[in-house]
């Protein structure tokens, strides 16, 4: 499902950058107009995209990154029931 626009819990959740997730790739504070955060407000605090929403997915598998729970970078597989329960933890 495509969500084009970020909703207003994805304004709350990502207010530096409009509701999106932010580029990575520019200096500073740049949304990245693919990754709309489409949250609601049902959603866990630290969201990991269990909704569908790109910019927490995004975000979750940046953590994931960081905190070493892929195990295989190349082909992408991840921990992800490890790194969940991490993530909801704040990290
Ligand atoms: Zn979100
Ligand atoms: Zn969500």
């Amino acid at each position: 499902m495509i969500y084009p626009f970020p909703t207003p819990e994805g304004l709350r959740r990502y207010p530096e950058t409009q509701g999106y997730f932010p580029d990575r790739s520019q200096e500073g504070a740049h949304p990245d107009l693919d990754l709309p955060c489409t949250c609601t407000v049902e959603c866990e605090a630290r969201c990991a995209g269990d909704c569908g929403c790109e910019a927490c997915t995004m975000q979750f598998h940046e953590f994931a990154d960081h905190a070493g729970y892929f195990h295989h970078p190349d082909d992408g597989q991840m921990d992800v029931e490890a790194a969940n329960e991490a993530y909801r933890k704040g990290g």
